[in-house]
């Protein structure tokens, strides 16, 4: 018998999350690293030498010319989003499924989200979709790799260079994810990451843009900096811009954190494999197809037959199993929030997308049908055990045989 129908769970011991310290990769590297700094006496990235090292090292990592630091993924969002300077009304491209960092910028910008539809097997950008959206106002396509599976950036790429904009990587779920012969973040003009608690690596908030281009890499840095250029010594504010600066201690945290993570997605992989070796012979949910390019932010289960109210109820019964998961990953589709479809932005003005941008249901219904009757998202972990991973395949097979048969 199911748990949530009164039965025993298949694990009464909590799985290891990203919000406790099972769950982390914080350690002695990460205490020294937030000591050196506070004996330094200097906690500010303007001065300090923590952001520019970070900044170098992940620039490297990445194999880009540049990398920005600043204060979130939202925040390296909106630096991406103000580097290709849209005019009002001018429109970005991005995906109904994703955080909400993904599009918010766009409106603070003054620019339109335009909702392209996803590939069903990942819920990623589809180029077809993406082309079949580019307007004479496109001005940028913003990608994400959903759950760590990389959208198809080369694709992607050469649709924005023949439509003469730029695409921005959100690879907040996807750090080290290969694409070919690169990683995500160095294919498309700029990628964007976040240190937010649940991602691969974490400093509690953070973020990072990379790029080959200085000009963008210039413009970015003036952006997360009240437009103050600090290299010329003189007091000016060249554009428009906020503080979005990364501070010291997250820098060091963020740089202990970086050497940990080839091993951290590489753990991730190999449960993310057993789990999948286990799952073979029995009929259940589809996994992802993995080619060796997936980093297992969260594992995607893929179900077909289930009505809203069985996938949620799988969600739940899983749950009750031991093993935490979400039906559909949202509520709804980003276009379908309040924020989004009510235009409730700038003083009930509707600016600047309202009688513009088309948020109405049905709009991406590949996505609409992902989240409310296909999609069920277990947040995978870099410490689960082999027993653990061997739970979570006994709870999938016995939910899956009672909820979805
Ligand atoms: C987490 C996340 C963001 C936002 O990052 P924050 O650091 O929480 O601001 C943006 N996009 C995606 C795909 C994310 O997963």
């Amino acid at each position: 018998m199911l748990a949530m129908d009164g039965g025993t769970p298949v694990r009464a011991e909590p799985l290891p999350s990203p919000l406790t310290a099972a769950g982390r990769t914080i350690g002695v590297e990460e205490e020294q690293a937030v000591l050196r700094v506070l004996r330094s006496g200097m906690l500010s990235g303007v001065w300090g030498t923590e952001v520019a090292a970070l900044t170098r090292e992940f620039a490297e990592l990445i194999g880009t010319a540049h990398a920005v630091a600043c204060s979130s993924g939202t925040a390296a969002l909106h630096l991406a989003v103000a580097a290709v300077d849209p005019a009002p009304g001018e429109e970005i491209i991005v995906p109904p499924i994703s955080d909400m960092g993904t599009v918010f910028p766009v409106i603070a910008q003054n620019a339109v989200p335009v909702f392209a539809d996803v590939d069903p097997a990942t819920g990623c950008l589809d180029p077809a979709a993406v082309q079949r959206a580019i307007t004479p106002r496109t001005r940028a396509i913003i990608a994400v790799h959903l759950f760590g599976k990389p959208a198809p950036v080369h694709e992607l790429r050469r649709i924005a260079d023949g439509a003469g904009v730029l695409l921005i990587e959100d690879c907040a779920q996807a750090y080290l994810a290969p694409v070919g012969d690169r990683l995500v973040g160095s294919v498309g003009h700029i990628g964007c990451f976040s240190l937010q608690q649940y991602k691969h690596i974490t400093a509690g908030d953070g973020g990072l843009v990379t790029t080959d281009d200085p000009a963008l890499a210039r413009s970015m840095r003036l952006f997360a900096d009240k437009g103050w250029p600090r290299d010329t010594g003189e007091r000016t504010y060249l554009s428009f811009a906020l503080n979005y600066r990364m501070t010291e201690l997250v820098a060091a945290v963020a740089r202990a954190q970086l050497r940990k993570l080839p091993e951290v997605v590489h753990r991730r992989r190999e449960g993310a494999r057993r789990l999948a070796d286990l799952l073979t012979d029995s009929p259940g949910p589809a996994l992802p197809t993995d080619t060796g390019d997936h980093v297992y932010w969260y594992l995607p289960l893929l179900l077909e037959g289930l009505d809203a109210a069985g996938l949620r109820r799988y969600a739940s019964a899983l749950t009750a199993e031991g093993v935490p998961s979400q039906a559909g990953y949202l509520a709804r589709p980003l276009y379908a929030e309040p924020a989004v479809r009510d235009s409730a932005a700038y003083g009930g003005t509707g600016f600047p997308t309202r009688g513009v941008g088309d948020y109405s249901d049905g709009l991406c219904p590949v996505a609409e049908a992902l989240i409310e009757r296909r999609l069920v998202v277990i947040p995978w972990n870099e410490n689960f055990s082999d027993a653990d991973v061997d739970d979570i395949a006994t709870a999938i097979g016995r939910v899956h045989q009672e909820v979805a048969p």
